[in-house]
């Protein structure tokens, strides 16, 4: 007995299988185009936070807008480092996050900028900032622009449903096992 099978439902189901193979080799390809830099400190995240952000480059660049990582993980020397700047170092305030208070400390935040003809470039105008923002929540990403004591434009951040200080405390955990 020989089956019939409608042309117009294999026709599309070939379509689509073309569209979805189309938009990942697309995507691989915008991968492709990040820099080293940032594909590196992509590594440093939580494996659900990295894809996130990935997706959130990746559409920027479809967008026109390329973004480079400068800061995605911070151990406490360095997050240490970068609060006493400002209070008992040179420089000017940029965190009121200690060890263990900030979001990079937890592997759960990117800082990008935006590139804009091969330089970082933060003044770049507010309906820029507005559009970066947009697309990073739009791919489930909280943004650091709402903030309204400290506005954080560049900062880009996931806890999942959790506090920063129960991120904190799971980590130490995981770090006392091994
Ligand atoms: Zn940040």
């Amino acid at each position: 007995m020989a089956v019939q099978v409608d042309k117009k439902v294999v026709f599309m189901g070939v379509g689509i299988l073309v569209g979805v193979i189309g938009i990942a080799i697309a995507s691989r390809w915008l991968y492709k185009k990040l820099d080293i830099q940032t594909k590196l400190k992509l590594r440093q995240l939580r494996p659900e936070v990295r894809k996130k952000v990935e997706k959130f480059l990746i559409k920027a660049q479809k967008a026109g807008i390329q973004l480079k990582v400068t800061s995605a993980y911070r151990d406490c020397e360095e997050q240490n480092k970068l609060y006493a700047q400002g209070r008992t170092a040179p420089g000017a305030i940029v965190t009121n996050a200690k060890c263990g208070q900030s979001d990079h400390n937890v592997g759960v935040a990117v800082d990008i900028v935006p590139i804009v003809d091969g330089r970082a470039n933060y003044k770049v105008p507010e309906s820029v900032w507005n559009t970066i923002g947009a697309i990073g929540e739009s791919v489930g990403l909280s943004w650091g622009g709402r903030w309204t004591s400290f506005k954080d434009r560049p900062h880009f951040y996931d806890r999942g449903g959790k506090s920063i200080a129960q991120l904190w405390t799971e980590q130490q955990n995981l770090a006392n096992l091994a």
